[in-house]
């Protein structure tokens, strides 16, 4: 039987989109014991992922390529495969403009795309994750929606509560823009009437054509890989382990595509509501200066800077995926309870690139006592790969 283009493109992404990275070294419980993050086993909808002292790893037969696991992970130790989420949000800032973009899965049978709704597809909604949803955002989509009309026959519809949270906290964030459109996750049965609604929309003049060409590069770059996929898995089966100066620090690819929409969209135009964005970095008097939080945080946000004798933790809150295994090392592990993350600021604070001195410290003449003194500037920055990711960034 012979295959239509849609049904090469979908099985393409499904055989792709199965294949998971993981990268030990990211993984917080790996990095540190005091780590009490269990996300991604808790998530799985197939218990495909068993995680120990050492490793974490996926058993390939059971791995039903939803993606949860790499949606709940703040650390970037599970990220999806081909299509990455950057090349995703590649095809929407080229053609998203005046769309409504619809995400939806393989299993949905809609008559989209058309001139005014671009449909992106995915394994699962589960895999749709905040900076999907903000990156829609910020390519001018005139709405967002997770098609779920499929979702109450699948087998693993379970992990539609992952999406659910997703869509919330994207909304959360967005509410701090008002002119944005917010994602809503419901049954587009016939989608067409979304469509009419936003006639006042200008005309979009991509095509099915245009949006299966823009598809078509990243189909097939991945058509080898597809191809050999269950190779990729057995590879992914391993045990992966992995020591905490293995790999250098780096912020998650889907981190920093939020960071990088969230400033796409400019200054913020209303309160917006709590996010998790808005959870700071906080050192309290009770630091005792042994600067594991520094070593251990796996994205670099957590810096030592020296000014002469004056020694400084600094948190640069983009890079900083809020996972909380500073925190957990320090009150569980160093037992000083000194650090924590609290919700303060504004939106535009907590994307910010600047580095916020957070705690300063004498050192040399009288070691462990904070000090008051003005501080005079970032100097011998600990982690040069803070000027890349700034360099990069700009
Ligand atoms: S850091 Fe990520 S991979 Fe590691 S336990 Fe948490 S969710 Fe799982
Ligand atoms: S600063 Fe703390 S919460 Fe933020 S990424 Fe580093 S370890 Fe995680």
């Amino acid at each position: 039987m012979l295959l239509g283009l849609t049904d090469v493109v979908s099985r393409l992404y499904e055989l792709d989109c199965s294949s998971l990275r993981i990268t030990a070294s990211r993984c917080s419980p790996l990095r540190h014991r005091a780590s009490r993050c269990n996300r991604c086993v808790a998530a799985c909808p197939a218990q495909a992922l068993s995680r120990s002292a050492e490793s974490l790893d996926i058993d390939a037969v059971r791995c039903v390529g939803c993606g949860a696991c790499s949606t709940v992970c703040p650390s970037g130790a599970i990220e999806v495969g081909k299509p990455a989420n950057h090349q995703l949000a590649r095809i929407m800032e080229q053609s998203a403009a005046g769309r409504v973009v619809v995400f939806a899965c393989n299993h949905t049978a809609a008559p989209y795309p058309s001139a005014e709704q671009l449909a992106i597809s995915v394994p699962c909604l589960a895999r749709v994750d905040e900076s999907l949803i903000v990156a829609a955002a910020a390519s001018g989509a005139t709405g967002i929606f997770l098609d779920e009309s499929a979702c109450s026959t699948c087998s693993h519809k379970a992990v539609l509560a992952i999406a659910r949270e997703s869509v919330a906290s994207a909304n959360a964030i967005l509410s701090a823009w008002s002119s944005v459109p917010q994602a809503c996750l419901t049954a587009l049965d016939n989608p067409a009437p979304v469509a009419a609604k936003r006639a006042q929309s200008a005309a979009s003049p991509v095509t099915r054509r245009t949006f299966f060409r823009a598809l078509r590069g990243e189909a097939c770059a991945t058509a080898a890989s597809a191809l050999a996929g269950s190779a990729q898995n057995n590879a992914s089966a391993q045990p992966l382990a992995g020591g905490v100066h293995a790999h250098p620090r780096e912020v998650p690819a889907r981190h920093q595509l939020l960071i990088e929409c969230l400033h796409r969209l400019g200054p913020s135009t209303a309160g917006g509501a709590y996010t998790f964005l808005n959870d700071r970095v906080r050192i309290g008097g009770e630091c005792t200066g042994c600067h594991a939080c520094v070593d251990f945080c796996s994205t670099g946000a957590l810096i030592v800077c020296r000014d002469g004798d004056l020694q400084a933790v600094a948190h640069q809150p983009a890079r900083c995926t809020r996972c909380h295994l500073c925190e957990d090392i320090c009150h569980q592990a160093m037992q000083s309870g000194a650090l924590s993350l609290l919700h303060s600021g504004t939106i535009e604070e907590s994307i910010s690139r600047d580095p916020e001195i957070l705690i300063t410290r004498q050192v040399q003449a009288s070691h462990g006592e904070t000090h008051d003194r003005p501080w005079g500037g970032l100097e011998a920055l600990l982690d040069t790969s803070l000027d890349t990711y700034n360099a990069a960034a700009e």
